[in-house]
């Protein structure tokens, strides 16, 4: 079986104006420069996606979404449907993230149905799970992270490019790290369930952390069993953050 490169994807959630474009030209620069082991992509707020798509056209960092409607198409007011993204020179987008699961009380089945969509736009998902910390601290983030998995990714990812990126959410901003044995127990599982649905397919797909990646746990987190890159918030707002933890991989 080959390994796929692992992602090191940028999620710079409701942050980024303008200016923002230039630190996305400082990491291309360097992605250039320097072609690192990982598949990088950055994930702007919507209103950036067209602009990021072409000050990087032609550079080795691709651009995604962070969320997309499950319908085609429609009467939805501020939303944004998968062909947009696409439109817009996004090839990924991610999906479930916990503050939409959260804020939005977005189900595992509607995320799915945004995967499914994604997908028929051609969008490669990064599929999110992770538990609370009461759900930790109760015994419970295999359960719930299981369950996430299990419930939030349609048959059709079948054969189709996609990751997963595990998330505790409990990790997110908030500076605090599991330690890497829990993260491999958690990845250990997820890996499972993706075997069991998909196969020798399921065996490639990247399990990407995420939550407080930084420069200086970037390479111990990366180098973790069953680590297949990383989803990063904060840490890839800044170009010289972002770089480091690229360079980790
Ligand atoms: C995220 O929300 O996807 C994330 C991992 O955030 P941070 O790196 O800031 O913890």
């Amino acid at each position: 079986l080959t390994t796929p490169r692992p992602l090191i994807a940028g999620n710079w959630k409701m942050f980024g104006l303008e200016a923002s474009l230039d630190e996305a030209r400082a990491v291309a620069a360097a992605v250039s420069e320097a072609p690192p082991a990982a598949r990088v992509a950055i994930c702007p707020p919507a209103t950036l996606l067209h602009r990021l798509a072409e000050t990087l056209s032609g550079e080795p960092v691709l651009v995604g979404g962070q969320d997309c409607h499950p319908a085609a198409q429609g009467a939805y007011t501020g939303d944004i449907s998968a062909a947009m993204l696409v439109d817009a020179g996004a090839r990924l987008v991610i999906l479930g993230h916990s503050e939409r699961r959260g804020g939005y009380g977005e189900s595992c089945e509607l995320v799915a149905s945004k995967v499914e969509a994604a997908l028929a736009a051609g969008l490669e998902p990064i599929i999110c799970c992770g538990e609370s910390l009461a759900q930790r601290e109760a015994g419970q983030a295999e359960a719930i992270v299981t369950g996430q998995i299990r419930n939030s990714l349609p048959a059709s990812l079948a054969g189709q490019a996609f990751a997963v990126a595990y998330e505790p959410i409990w990790a997110i901003g908030t500076g605090l790290t599991p330690t890497t044995a829990d993260i491999a127990a958690i990845h250990k599982a997820i890996r499972a369930i993706l075997v069991e649905r998909f196969g020798d397919h399921g065996a490639s797909v990247p399990i990407l952390y995420g939550g407080s990646v930084k420069p200086e746990n970037a390479a111990e987190i990366l180098a973790t069993e069953d680590v297949g890159g990383a989803l990063v918030g904060g840490a890839s707002l800044k170009a010289k953050d972002f770089l480091a933890i690229i360079n980790a991989a």
